[in-house]
Formats: structure tokens, C-alpha cells, sequence
């Protein structure tokens, strides 16, 4: 059981396979240089190292911004989100319970899609992820019952083509499991 190390340019595949639907929204968001004082939930769950996530976030933002501007005002608030400089806010332990019943403000991108996008949005993302038909619309009806986690577990269960009976709890767990049903 090697301990998965992440460069930056894993990101987009494991995006791909293995992110829940707030990182994917997350990241989509980042990359349009919206969002990027929360960081991305990433690095005690899947060893993305702080210095790993700069090179990332800065080869991101860097063309937009220019280097010189994204190391003073960036850097830092994404060493902030690691802990290291200021508060020691740390992100990566918003667990699914916390991300729900947060209200995300006008702007951030950190909410979970299941609570906080509507319906049409829901269903584009869903489509997104290559999920359809009965599967879609049993996660919907558990979304309109406002069972938001279950509706995740459900969405990674048709990814995935495995039943998860611990069910999701934190976007660290869905990656997770999400690499232990791949690399099996
Ligand atoms: Fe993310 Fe948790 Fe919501 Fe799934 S249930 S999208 S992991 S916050």
C-alpha cells in the first residue's frame, strides 16, 4: 500500500475519476480565479503536498495574474489554508455534515452541490459525470428528501459499479474509496 503522492498534473485525471462533486465544482471554479482562498480539500486525504498545491494553484493563476503578483498575494492565502502562515484554519477537516449546512455566500464555491445547487444545475453536473437515467433520478428524489450525503454515496455508486456501505462523509473519503475501487 504505497501512500499516493499527487503532482499537480494528476490533478485533472483524478478529478476525472475520483473527485465528489463539491472538488469537482471547486476546482472548475478555481480555474476561473474565483475561489482560490479555499483551497482545495486535498492534502491529508490524498498527499498533495503544500508545495505540490503552489506549484498547482500557481500554473493555474500565474498566466492570469503574473508570477510576481501571485506570489505576494496568493502564496499566502493558500499557506494560510495549510496552516502555515496566520490562523491555522485548517480546510481539508470540513467534513459533509459541516460543508451542508454551511451557506455559501455570494461568490464561494465550498458548498455542498447536493444542498446548494438547484435542480437543472444538479442534473447538468450529474450528466457531467456520466450518470443518467434510473440512477439520476433516484439521487434526485434523495435530494428532495434532503438526503444530501446519501444522494453523494449514490452518485458514487453509479461511478463506480460497487456498493459503499460506509456511506460519504467527507470529500477526503469519497477520493478515498474512489482510489481503492480503481487501483483494486
Ligand atoms: Fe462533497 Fe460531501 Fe456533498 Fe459529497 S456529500 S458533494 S463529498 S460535501
Amino acid at each position: 500500500n504505497d501512500a499516493t503522492e499527487i503532482s499537480p498534473k494528476d490533478i485533472d485525471q483524478l478529478a476525472r475519476t475520483s473527485f465528489p462533486l463539491c472538488m469537482r465544482h471547486m476546482l472548475e471554479k478555481v480555474r476561473h480565479l474565483k475561489s482560490y482562498v479555499h483551497g482545495l480539500p486535498l492534502d491529508q486525504g490524498a498527499g498533495l503536498k503544500l508545495e505540490d498545491a503552489l506549484t498547482f494553484w500557481r500554473s493555474e493563476f500565474s498566466q492570469k495574474v503574473g508570477s510576481e503578483r501571485f506570489d505576494k498575494e496568493y502564496a499566502y492565502s493558500i499557506r494560510h489554508n495549510y496552516g502555515k502562515e496566520g490562523k491555522r484554519t485548517d480546510y481539508t477537516s470540513y467534513s459533509c455534515q459541516k460543508i451542508i449546512s454551511a451557506t455559501p455566500g455570494v461568490g464561494d464555491h465550498h458548498g455542498c452541490p447536493y444542498r446548494h445547487f438547484g435542480e437543472e444545475n444538479l442534473r447538468a453536473a450529474l450528466n457531467n459525470m456520466g450518470v443518467g437515467g434510473n440512477a439520476l433520478e433516484g439521487i434526485l428524489d434523495k435530494v428532495k428528501n434532503r438526503h444530501y450525503q446519501l444522494a453523494c454515496t449514490m452518485t458514487f455508486e453509479a461511478t463506480h459499479g460497487v456498493s459503499c456501505d460506509t456511506g460519504i462523509n467527507h470529500p477526503n473519503q469519497y477520493f478515498s474509496e474512489s482510489q481503492k475501487v480503481l487501483q483494486a
